[in-house]
């Protein structure tokens, strides 16, 4: 098989990053936009020892999970790995990804998983509180906002991401007249010339403010005002306008220091019931919705009685941790970050929550000073990045002996290596609920219940 061959291919199976897979002369070819069941004629794009990688050039015969994608721009941008494929058809694809990750790595009994979380009544668009909007200047000088294309600095243009709220869109219409009136304000990657480098917009849902962050390259640009002043105008919701300072030759979208330049530094949102502030630094789940009830069912996992001791590892600014101190006697918070800590420190306060402590520090590290200081937790809860668990954190969990561990896991591969070695070590999965906090793209959170002996 050659570059730019074109052949016919049923479409079998999907990956776990969503694209689509069919076999042909002893190879597995890769296609990104096809369903299970669509034959079509396929473009050779990258031929390697076993697989090639290949693009839709011709459906046959479409699969009959197939639906219109809606989006103009979800083939360019690759946010939405799914827009292509009906919303229960998604959804088993998500399932299958959590379950075999964790029989198959996990050696886990499959019954264990239970049906996946889908989106609450089915919202699969507009859901996301928070973008960020690169701009930049095409081959002949028009301005241009979107996403980054997949695994690239292009821009793919978009002027209406249908994953983010209708104020986005409109936000980023006024800023888009703006910095086409003047141009020459616009940030040159390559140059590292120019100021406006991103739009970065967040809500919160429950309250309805709107923050609206500017990240440039320098303190300040010329006529900012002019922006600062039409935007409070027409959009009342917005409580915060923010610069925030990022000078860097990088790639790194935000930099360290914020000046508000309106109204407040943060904005507020509520998730189960508590307050939070949203600083633009501050991570918060851009799923709200999905994220109570993911939270939820972590709750229903802890099943704390009011007696028990809590740590909540990887806590960020607190949000899950807290959301359960109200049903326990103690909670241990622990987070890498310091900006994250001093939030969760923050968001307990506001909410009068007094049976919380914030450590900052690694997950590992902590674990093991925490036993040493003679802690007994009885649950546990986790919430790792990608990369999962380390082994010593896991040994050292066990140590500290808890009746349950809730892990909450955004990768399911890791989630299957972590639950092996929890099972060897005597802990047994009792039960794990996929949630699908990030419709249409690629991403599948679940939850696990695991109970000692
Ligand atoms: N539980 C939070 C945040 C989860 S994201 C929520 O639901 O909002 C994972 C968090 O783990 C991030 O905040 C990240 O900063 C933190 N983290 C990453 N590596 C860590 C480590 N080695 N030790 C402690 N925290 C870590």
């Amino acid at each position: 098989m050659n570059k730019n061959d074109i052949i016919r291919l049923s479409i079998e199976d999907m990956t776990s990053d969503g694209s689509g897979v069919g076999k042909a002369e002893g190879m597995v070819i890769f296609v990104p936009d096809t369903a299970v069941g669509d034959i079509c004629d396929v473009r050779i794009l990258k031929v390697k020892k076993n697989v090639c990688y290949g693009k839709i050039e011709n459906i046959i015969e479409p699969s009959p999970d197939r639906v219109d994608p809606v989006c103009p721009v979800s083939s360019r941008c690759g946010g939405c790995v799914y827009r292509h494929m009906s919303y229960d058809a998604e959804l088993k694809v998500k399932h299958k990804k959590v379950y075999d990750a964790v029989t198959r790595i996990g050696k886990v009994d499959g019954s264990k998983v239970t049906d996946i979380m889908g989106a609450f009544e089915d919202k699969t668009d507009r859901y996301r509180n928070k973008a960020m909007i690169p701009v930049g200047l095409n081959k002949n000088g028009e301005v241009e906002m979107g996403f980054y294309s997949h695994h690239s600095h292009r821009i793919a243009p978009c002027d209406d991401c249908l994953l983010s709220p209708v104020i986005f869109t409109q936000i980023s219409d006024t800023f888009k007249l703006f910095v086409t009136k003047y141009p020459y304000l616009i940030y040159n990657e390559e140059k590292h010339s120019g100021k406006i480098r991103h739009l970065y917009l967040r809500i919160g849902e429950e309250t309805g403010e709107v923050m609206v962050c500017i990240v440039v390259n320098g303190r300040s640009f010329e006529h900012q005002y002019e922006l600062f002043n039409s935007i409070k105008e027409k959009y009342p919701h917005v409580k915060s306008i923010v610069i925030n300072v990022n000078k860097a030759k990088t790639n790194v979208i935000l930099g360290y220091e914020n000046i508000v330049v309106f109204g407040k530094e943060s904005i507020t949102d509520v998730l189960c019931g508590l307050k939070f502030e949203l600083s633009p630094l501050a991570f918060y789940q851009v799923n709200r919705t999905q994220a109570q009830r993911l939270y939820e069912k972590a709750k229903e996992y802890a099943d704390l009685s009011g007696d028990e001791v809590l740590i909540d590892l990887y806590c960020g600014t607190g949000t899950i941790g807290l959301s359960m101190a109200d049903s326990c006697k103690q909670l241990i918070g622990v987070e890498i970050i310091d900006k994250a800590i001093d939030n969760a420190k923050r968001n307990a306060k506001n909410n009068g929550i007094e049976n919380a402590r914030f450590i900052c520090g690694d997950a590992e590290k902590a674990a093991l000073q925490l036993k040493k200081e003679g802690i007994t937790p009885d649950v546990i809860v986790v919430d790792p990045p990608r990369k999962g668990l380390t082994e010593k954190l896991i040994e050292t969990i066990v140590e500290m002996n808890p009746k349950r561990v809730v892990y909450v896991s955004c990768d399911p591969a890791t989630l299957g290596r972590d639950l092996k070695l929890f099972e060897e070590l005597e802990y047994s999965v009792k039960e794990i609920t996929p949630v699908d906090l990030f419709p249409r793209t690629a991403h599948c959170e679940s939850v696990c219940w695991l109970s000692k002996g």
